[in-house]
């Protein structure tokens, strides 16, 4: 089947993207982690986004995920029209709005769904909003102007993108946002379910459930190209990301001893169902719990790098390149684990 033939896309340019698109995050993040370590590096050279190709893959329902360049989205298409979950890299849009006319036809851009703020997931909104087509029509149709998709985010996400550079032009900002626990629309008929997820990779995540489909498309909660990434100066937290993962497990059920069932769409990485899913999680909470022994036994970040604690991990998920190295990710686990441990003693 097509699916299997999906793990060897465009690695090497997912790694140019990722160090600048996530330079760009870190940025934002103003200089989190950088205090008393090497000095910052030197900006990433421009990357060349003219070889990454877009392909699409059909998950299951209404579901397609959409991938290239180590950065994924996800349309739904039916008889409602198109809806985009993230909308990839601003030096990306055309093509990816390319691969959507080509999986959907003629049928009408309605609506936006942005898992959090970053620029991998959100650059896209105005190349893909200026292709939308507004349900508003008549005399109300001058008055949403050029807003012509509907675009969902949680609120924190929406503050924080009012902060992007360079900026979201309004017209393709959310319009319709929640700051309670999640929201539902129905969309090519299904229920379609946002979730936010407190505290994980930044403090505005939602997962995206497409119920009749069985499709959990994840944002950067669950990547599964490499050690999760938090940014603690965003609102994120490690054990917020430990909690989400657990969500998405509660969400998703196996097909009988088979591959499949639900579907996982990660924010970068391959499609997972739940086992894989479960694996992340599992190396998570166990680097989580080494962590925090080590904290408790009073080792300095130095004496925990020395440890080696990610060592039968790094193989597969380490980086000595790029903004999340192995080494960023310790210091980020630590700093965390360390900042809880001492407020909850208090
Ligand atoms: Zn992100």
């Amino acid at each position: 089947m097509m699916k299997r033939t999906f793990g060897t896309w465009g690695i090497v340019a997912a790694a140019v993207a990722m160090g600048a698109v996530l330079s760009t995050a870190t940025g934002l993040a103003q200089g989190q982690g950088r205090q008393g370590g090497a000095p910052a590096a030197a900006a990433p050279a421009q990357p060349n986004f003219d070889n990454v190709q877009i392909e699409a893959l059909h998950v299951q329902g209404n579901i397609w995920m959409l991938t290239g360049g180590g950065f994924n989205s996800a349309i739904s298409v039916g008889p409602d029209g198109i809806m985009v979950v993230d909308t990839m890299l601003a030096p990306l849009s055309q093509k990816l709005l390319a691969k959507i006319r080509e999986v959907g036809g003629n049928r009408p851009i309605r609506a936006i769904i942005n898992t959090h703020t970053h620029p991998d997931h959100v650059g896209g909104n105005p190349v893909i909003n200026d292709a939308a087509v507004s349900v508003v029509a008549g005399n109300f149709a001058a008055q949403a102007g050029d807003r012509k998709a509907q675009i969902f985010a949680h609120e924190n996400t929406q503050n924080r993108m009012l902060q992007l550079t360079p900026p979201i032009p309004s017209s393709a900002m959310p319009t319709d946002v929640f700051f309670t626990r999640q929201k539902q629309i129905f969309f090519n008929g299904e229920a379609v379910m946002m979730y936010h997820q407190p505290n994980a990779h930044t403090d505005g995540d939602i997962i995206v459930f497409f119920r009749r489909s069985d499709v959990i498309v994840t944002g950067d909660v669950y990547t599964n190209s490499g050690f999760p990434v938090f940014q603690k100066a965003q609102g994120g937290s490690f054990q917020g990301l430990i909690d989400a993962q657990n969500n998405i497990i509660d969400l998703t059920v196996p097909k009988e001893k088979e591959e499949g069932g639900t579907y996982v769409i990660p924010g970068h990485g391959r499609l997972g169902d739940e086992w894989d899913v479960v694996d992340y999680r599992d190396m998570n909470t166990i680097i989580r719990d080494r962590f925090q022994d080590a904290i408790k036994k009073g080792q300095t970040l130095d004496q925990v790098k020395a440890a080696g604690l990610l060592k039968d991990y790094e193989g597969r998920y380490g980086a000595t390149a790029g903004f999340w190295t192995t080494n960023s990710f310790i210091e980020a686990v630590y700093n965390d684990l360390k900042g809880s441990a001492q407020s909850s003693a208090r």
